[in-house]
């Protein structure tokens, strides 16, 4: 993420009437700039504000008789490198779980391997926090046969050069340990992508034919990287319980065969308030990228509009009451913000290629 104009949408609480209202934050040296949809604008020092408990996915900061509740932890990490002030007072979800992750970890050791499964079932997600990029890694690279066949992978160089172009200006914005993507663009004509642990994602190439621009496939894109970001999968593996029966066998403990993890990977339900971190972190990568987020409002809406024609993902996006709110939240966003974008690709070079797999 950015040191720079990065924002955040959040709901901000009057502590005292309870009425809440959508707002966008933003960090700034001094303190935290606060601007609600009417357009009012406030700015809290860094001096005044303090820490509310938040929970597992929502960062919670307050200042005079006001709470601002956040869905993205990694703001934390923002506002440390835009107000270092703040370091040391404002936790990130990291430096708060540090204690307990390394207790289990020292308890792992001790008591073995069994007992380390055991604690990664009661911990839950925070396990994920625990878990090692290189362990997701290996689900991720263990899977993806399973979802991207070779013989199934669209070859067409040009395509490949596209992705390249919409992936790299992404890819570019998150730092280097969170940011390791291997796309595949899949033979397929399912309008969706998938996000596998690890940085895996695959693109089916109906997913490349609806993008009627490159800016709208780089929207829809940005989501999924930052499911891979966020670690979403390992939290959703932890949240079913499957997580123990993965990690045995990552470990080599236990014998769960590739197309077993794969259903696990594939029957994985993303939680509500990831879609709207993945939605809320999309944003901010485009922004970072100067890539213009109408196509990621667009591309939405189009999905809406085309509901039963398309197939997964039409039909997740439109028949959830929740993704009209989130269209209303990325519109929100988008609204709010000013920022030169630079175009992707060629308008017309882009409609010839998005065809090209079959
Ligand atoms: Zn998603």
């Amino acid at each position: 993420m950015p040191t720079w104009g990065a924002e955040w949408m959040a709901t901000l609480v009057d502590e005292r009437t309870k009425r809440t209202r959508q707002t966008m934050v933003s960090p700034t040296v001094d303190g935290l700039d606060v601007r609600t949809e009417e357009g009012e604008w406030r700015q809290w020092p860094w001096a005044r504000v303090t820490q509310g408990v938040g929970s597992k996915s929502e960062v919670e900061l307050r200042c005079d008789g006001e709470s601002v509740r956040v869905a993205d932890w990694t703001m934390i990490d923002s506002i440390h490198r835009i107000a270092p002030v703040t370091r040391g007072r404002l936790k990130s979800q990291a430096g708060k779980k540090l204690g307990q992750i390394a207790g289990l970890y020292v308890g792992a050791a001790v008591v073995g391997v069994a007992a380390a499964w055991l604690a990664i079932g009661w911990a839950g997600a925070w396990a994920v926090a625990a878990a090692p990029r290189s362990w997701e890694k290996k689900i991720g690279e263990a899977a993806i046969g399973q979802f991207a066949p070779s013989e199934k992978v669209c070859g067409d160089r040009d395509v490949y050069l596209a992705m390249q172009t919409v992936a790299g200006r992404l890819r570019a914005t998150v730092p280097a340990e969170a940011g390791a993507f291997d796309i595949r663009v899949v033979d397929d004509p399912l309008v969706n992508a998938v996000t596998l642990p690890g940085g895996y994602i695959v693109v089916y190439r109906g997913l490349l034919r609806a993008s009627d621009t490159p800016e709208e496939l780089a929207g829809v894109l940005a989501h999924e990287m930052q499911h891979a970001v966020q670690r979403h999968s390992m939290k959703a593996l932890g949240r079913e319980a499957a997580l123990w029966s993965v990690v045995a066998w990552v470990t080599g403990g236990a014998d769960v065969g590739v197309g077993q993890l794969a259903g696990e990977l594939a029957g994985l339900k993303m939680q509500r308030e990831d879609e709207l971190a993945a939605d809320a972190g999309a944003l901010e990568m485009l922004l970072a990228a100067q890539i213009d987020a109408g196509g990621f409002e667009s591309f939405f809406e189009k999905l809406g509009r085309q509901e039963g024609s398309v197939p997964w993902l039409g039909q997740a996006v439109s028949t959830h009451p929740e993704s009209q709110e989130r269209l209303r939240r990325i519109r929100r966003w988008r609204e709010a913000r000013d920022y030169a974008a630079k175009p992707l690709l060629d308008g017309e070079r882009w409609r010839e290629v998005r065809v090209r797999c079959r």
